[in-house]
C-alpha cells in the first residue's frame, strides 16, 4: 500500500526519470520501467512512430534515441489518478528541439506504459491565440497587397515559379488534414486531386452512404464541427465540409489534377512528379511526396472466368453508382463487409431483388451498442461534458500500446455479444457467419490488422436476418455466365447486376502504379501490425506499417485512415516534414526491416 497520493507518485517518478536521463544514465532510467513495459513514441525522440516493448527494448531506445535528444522539464500535467492498482497521469516534457506531451501508467511504482508525443518544434510554433496574425496592417502603405492579392500571387507562383516542398497525391480527408497542418507550419505544399472538387471522393460514392463513425470522432484538425452537426454525416454533407475546410484553411488544392508518375532523383534528393492539370501535363519537383491516395489501397477486383461475357452491369464497390435504375432487377453483391451491406440495403430499398454472397465470417455490431460501449467513454456527448477534449481522447487511444489492445477489448466484446445475443442469434439463423476477430478482440483491432472485415449495422442486418436480403453463405464465386453467376456450391443465381465488394489491397499498390514495383517492394506492405492473423502476417511489428513515418524510400510518406487517424497522425507527419524543411536533424530510430511486399 502506497501512502503517497497518485499525483505525488507520478511527479516523483517523473523527477527520477528526468534526473536519470539528464545524467545520461540509460540503465537507471530503464530501471524505472517494469519487465513487461512499453514506451510508445510519436516522433518526439525517435523521429519515428515506434513502440519499444519490454525492458530491454526500452533500455535500448533510451540509450540510442531518448538521451541523445536531450530531454528535460518532465512535469505532471493536472492531477494523477489511480484505478485498480494502475496510477496514471498526463505529462509534458521538452527535448533540445521540441516540446511534447505524454501519458504514463505506473504499476507498483514502475512504468507499465509510457507515451511520448511531439507537439511542436521550438522556434516553429504555430501562431495561434495571442500570437495570431493581425491580418491587416493599419496605416498607409503605398503598393500594399490585400489578403486576396497575396493568395492569388501564391496560387500563381507555387508550382510554376517556385516548387512546393511537399506534394500530397490525393485530396480526400487524409490529404486535406495533412495539408492544413503543413499550411499552419508554413511548409509550401500542393495537394493534387484527380477529382474536380474537394469532397468528391465522398460525393461520388453511392448515394445512401453516411459516415458510420459518430461526429465526436470525426473532427478535422483546428476546425471542429459545430455542435448541431448530425451524429452521422451524410456523404454529401461531409463532402461540403471538406470543400469549405479546404478553402478557409487556404490550402493549395489542385483539383482535376491527376498524378501520372513520380520518380525520385537520389542525387538531387527530389521527386519528379508528372501530373496532368485540367488536361495539361506539368512537372512538379518537391523534396517530399506523400501518398494520400486512400488508406485502403487499390481496389481488389478478382478475375473470375467468364466475367467478360457478362451482359449486365458488373463493377467493384468503389465504382458502384448507387441503386437508381435497379428497381425490379436481380442484384448479386459479392462480399459481406461495410460496402457490401450498404450497397445491398440501398438496392433493396430501391426495389431490387438482392442476394449477398458471403465467403467468410464478418464482424457485425449494432451501431447503438458500439456508440455506447466503444466510442462512449472518449467520443460522445458524455465525454464532452466530462471535459474530454478531442486531443485528450486521441492521446488516450494512442497511449495504449497495440500489443495490449486485444486483452483490453475482449471483455467489451463479450459484453456486446451478450447484450445483443438475440440479434446475433437471428443473423446466424439466417446463415450469416459471424466473427468477433480471430481472438475475439473486436472491431478496432480488426481495423488495425486488416483495415476491414466488419459492418457497423445501420439497417442491413435486419434485412438479412429476415430474408429480405437473400444470403448465400460459405460459398465463393466459380464463374460468371452471360446473365448469371455460378457459385462454388454449384448453385446459379440469375443476375442483372454484380457488385464485387471485395475490398482493397495495400497502399504500396499505389506506389507500384505511380512510381515503380521496385520502390513498392522496397517500402513493403502498408498498414497491419504483424499480428499473424488472416491478412496480417507476422512477424509482430507493433505499429501500423509505413503509416505517417519514414519509409525505406527517402522522401516517400503515407497518410490515410479514417477521420480520426487522418486528424491525429497528420500532426506527427507534418512535424517530421517541417523539421526536414528547417534543417533540424531528424535521426530516425527503430525503422524495421520489410517483411512483406504487399
Ligand atoms: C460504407 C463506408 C462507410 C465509411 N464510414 C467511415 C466513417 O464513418 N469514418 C471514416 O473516417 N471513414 C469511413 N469510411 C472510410 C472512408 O472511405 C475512408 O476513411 C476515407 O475515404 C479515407 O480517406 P483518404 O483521404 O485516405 O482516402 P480517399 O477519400 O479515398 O481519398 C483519396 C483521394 O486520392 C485521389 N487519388 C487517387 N489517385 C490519385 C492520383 N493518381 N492523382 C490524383 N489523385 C488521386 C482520389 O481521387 C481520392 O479523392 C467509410 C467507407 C465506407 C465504404
Amino acid at each position: 500500500m502506497n501512502d503517497k497520493t497518485p499525483t505525488q507518485q507520478v511527479s516523483e517518478w517523473l523527477a527520477v526519470l528526468g534526473a536519470a536521463l539528464q545524467r545520461g544514465d540509460a540503465k537507471g532510467a530503464a530501471a524505472l520501467f517494469g519487465p513487461d513495459s512499453y514506451w510508445r513514441d510519436l516522433v518526439a525522440f525517435t523521429w519515428n512512430i515506434t513502440t519499444a516493448e519490454g525492458n530491454a527494448k526500452v533500455h535500448q531506445m533510451i540509450e540510442r534515441a531518448v538521451i541523445p535528444a536531450k530531454p528535460s522539464a518532465w512535469q505532471l500535467e493536472g492531477e494523477a489518478s489511480e484505478v485498480n492498482g494502475v496510477t496514471e497521469g498526463w505529462l509534458r516534457f521538452e527535448t533540445e528541439v521540441a516540446r511534447g506531451c505524454g501519458h504514463v501508467r505506473l504499476i507498483g511504482g514502475k512504468a507499465w506504459t509510457l507515451l511520448t508525443a511531439m507537439t511542436e518544434l521550438k522556434g516553429y510554433e504555430e501562431r495561434r491565440g495571442p500570437t495570431r496574425d493581425r491580418g491587416v496592417e493599419h496605416g498607409v502603405h503605398p503598393g500594399r497587397k490585400t489578403w486576396l492579392e497575396q493568395r492569388q500571387k501564391e496560387e500563381a507562383e507555387l508550382g510554376f515559379l517556385r516548387q512546393p516542398y511537399v506534394v500530397i497525391v490525393g485530396g480526400g480527408q487524409g490529404g486535406i488534414a495533412l495539408g492544413a497542418r503543413l499550411r499552419r507550419l508554413n511548409v509550401p505544399t500542393i495537394i493534387v486531386e484527380k477529382h474536380e472538387r474537394p469532397g468528391d471522393s465522398w460525393r461520388k460514392r453511392y448515394k445512401s452512404l453516411c459516415l458510420h463513425d459518430p461526429v465526436w470522432y470525426d473532427h478535422l484538425p483546428y476546425l471542429p464541427f459545430p455542435d448541431h452537426w448530425p451524429v452521422f454525416s451524410p456523404k454529401d454533407k461531409i463532402a461540403d465540409w471538406l470543400e469549405m475546410y479546404t478553402k478557409v484553411m487556404e490550402l493549395n488544392y489542385w483539383g482535376s489534377t491527376e498524378c501520372k508518375r513520380a520518380r525520385y532523383d537520389e542525387a538531387e534528393q527530389e521527386w519528379t512528379v508528372e501530373v496532368v492539370r485540367q488536361g495539361k501535363p506539368m512537372t512538379l519537383r518537391p523534396r517530399h511526396l506523400v501518398l494520400a491516395t486512400g488508406a485502403l489501397g487499390v481496389p481488389n477486383m478478382p478475375c473470375v472466368p467468364g466475367m467478360e461475357r457478362f451482359t449486365g452491369d458488373l463493377h467493384h464497390s468503389s465504382q458502384h453508382p448507387g441503386p437508381d435504375g435497379y428497381r425490379g432487377k436481380k442484384a448479386v453483391v459479392i462480399g459481406s463487409n461495410t460496402s457490401a451491406h450498404d450497397i445491398c440495403a440501398a438496392l433493396w430499398e430501391e426495389g431490387a431483388d438482392v442476394t449477398m454472397v458471403q465467403r467468410s465470417a464478418t464482424l457485425v455490431v449494432r451501431t447503438d451498442t458500439l456508440l455506447e460501449l466503444g466510442f462512449g467513454p472518449l467520443y460522445s456527448e458524455a465525454a464532452v461534458a466530462a471535459g474530454i477534449t478531442t486531443e485528450r481522447a486521441d492521446l488516450t487511444l494512442a497511449s495504449r500500446p497495440y500489443r495490449t489492445l486485444p486483452g483490453l477489448h475482449r471483455p467489451m466484446w463479450e459484453e456486446i455479444k451478450q447484450r445483443d445475443a438475440d440479434f446475433y442469434a437471428r443473423l446466424e439463423k439466417a446463415g450469416f457467419q459471424l466473427s468477433f476477430g480471430e481472438d475475439g478482440s473486436g472491431l478496432a483491432v480488426m481495423g488495425q490488422r486488416r483495415g476491414g472485415g466488419f459492418y457497423i449495422d445501420v439497417g442491413a442486418s435486419e434485412l438479412i436476418a429476415d430474408g429480405r436480403i437473400k444470403l448465400k453463405s460459405r460459398v465463393g464465386v466459380e464463374r460468371i455466365k452471360e446473365r448469371s453467376i455460378v457459385l462454388t456450391d454449384g448453385s446459379e443465381l440469375p443476375a442483372d447486376l454484380i457488385v464485387f465488394a471485395t475490398g482493397y489491397g495495400s497502399m504500396n499498390g499505389w506506389v507500384e502504379q505511380l512510381i515503380s514495383k521496385e520502390v513498392a517492394d522496397k517500402v513493403g506492405k502498408c498498414w497491419g501490425l504483424g499480428s499473424d492473423t488472416r491478412y496480417d502476417p507476422g512477424p509482430w511489428e507493433g505499429e501500423l506499417r509505413n503509416m505517417w513515418k519514414p519509409t525505406h524510400q527517402e522522401g516517400l510518406w503515407f497518410q490515410g485512415g479514417n477521420l480520426h487517424l487522418a486528424r491525429h497522425y497528420s500532426l506527427y507527419l507534418a512535424l517530421q516534414l517541417k523539421a526536414r524543411l528547417e534543417g533540424i536533424p531528424t535521426p530516425v530510430y527503430g525503422i524495421g526491416p520489410v517483411h512483406h511486399r504487399s
